[in-house]
């Protein structure tokens, strides 16, 4: 019997999730991946082999009431059922905030859950269902081992001067610093920088996670050096539909001016901003590529001229640019936006491959 390792995304509605087999190197390699998405309102279950082969499509019907632990069942199920000759040994969680404390990943236990409870304030519209997938697999099986892995935990390495907000001192010890988020995808590219690019790995890279929520990362021989969110994931860029960097200042006049509180400039600021806010049509940058209204391009020139301004900042972090990496959904897929980052970043030394910009998709 192998055994098999589970990694889990678990988001506001939906679950994503991998399985990892131990082969007879004892090299994990990917056996299954997938997602439970729509959860609350038309939850769909989609996985597929690692050569991309569907496993399961299946649709619910809809409904608003039943929540990730219902659908950890369903997942468990279907794992039994697809993997019953394997022995699954653990699973690994995406956390997105491990706060001050943790700099690498930590086997889950009360003490820690409670850690990262305590947490959920910071990072009201994730924590909480990340923690959840714990609870719903320690639910089912209590004596399976668990590790979180953070999204904060890359950023960890910034230097004391990026960990400051010019706050009295008293609000940094209670926390209040710029942590840094999209940590796990950035420290995958720098893992994989010295096969894949390997005179940039030692050097000083830029890397931009562009997708729904899209942020910038300085890294310097492998070391995250700043990046562009802060203390929550709000800050930096523009992103789908979270406004990115804005003057504090917009929030108090908010709340004096429109009489929005707390939880109304929060549902704003993170949900109705960004490309969908600017543009008024969609926060879906393939919408907006694809639409002749001048709201869309205006839209897309923002988030690119954003793109560029924050690079700036980033290169002044690292005292010079060697390389610019893209990565995510709009980061990966589109030539232009691609195409037209790397022409505001001429004035750095920035030079795009033409051909090599459009074949990678
Ligand atoms: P998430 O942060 O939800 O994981 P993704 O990394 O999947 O997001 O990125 C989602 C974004 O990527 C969306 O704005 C989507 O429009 C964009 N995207 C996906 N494919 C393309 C494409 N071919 N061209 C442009 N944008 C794309």
């Amino acid at each position: 019997m192998s055994d098999a390792v589970l990694t889990i995304n678990a988001g506001s509605s939906s679950l994503k999730f991998s399985v990892y087999e131990t082969g007879e190197d004892d090299r994990p390699a990917l056996a299954a991946k997938g997602q439970i998405e729509g959860i609350g309102t038309s939850p769909r279950f989609t996985a597929a082999d690692a050569a991309g082969r569907s496993l399961v499509e299946r649709r619910f019907p809809d409904d608003r009431t039943s929540g990730h632990p219902e659908f950890f069942r369903v997942l468990g199920g279907w794992l039994r059922e697809q993997f019953g000759g394997t022995e699954l040994i653990g699973v690994g969680h995406r956390i997105v905030h491990g706060g001050v404390d943790y700099a690498k990943p930590v086997r889950i236990d009360p003490a820690v859950l409670e850690k990262l409870t305590a947490l959920c304030p910071l990072a009201p519209l994730h924590q909480p269902h990340n923690l959840a997938g714990i609870r719903a697999v320690a639910a089912f099986r209590p004596e399976l081992p668990q590790v979180a892995c953070f999204d904060t935990a890359f950023h960890r390495a910034h230097p004391e001067v990026a960990d400051w907000y010019a706050l009295p001192r008293r609000f940094h010890d209670d926390g209040i610093r710029p942590y840094g988020f999209h940590g796990l995808s950035y420290e995958y590219i720098a893992g994989v920088l010295p096969e894949t690019a390997p005179e940039l790995a030692a050097g000083r890279v830029v890397v931009a996670h562009l997708g729904s929520g899209a942020s910038m990362c300085a890294i310097r021989a492998g070391r995250s050096i700043d990046s562009t969110m802060g203390f929550t994931a709000l800050d930096g860029l523009l992103m789908g539909t979270r406004c990115g960097a804005l003057d504090p200042g917009v929030v108090l006049h908010l709340n004096r001016a429109y009489r929005l509180d707390a939880d109304a400039i929060e549902r704003l600021l993170y949900h109705d901003c960004g490309l969908k806010g600017v543009s008024g049509i969609s926060n879906d940058m393939r919408d907006l590529l694809a639409s002749d209204d001048p709201r869309a391009a205006q839209a897309i020139e923002l988030f690119v001229y954003r793109i560029g301004r924050e690079l700036g900042a980033l290169t002044a972090a690292l005292d010079g640019l060697d390389g610019l990496v893209f990565t995510a959904g709009i980061g990966e897929r589109s030539a232009a936006i691609r195409e037209r980052v790397c022409a505001r970043a001429g004035w750095l030394g920035i030079e795009l491959d033409d051909a090599a910009n459009r074949s990678g998709g």
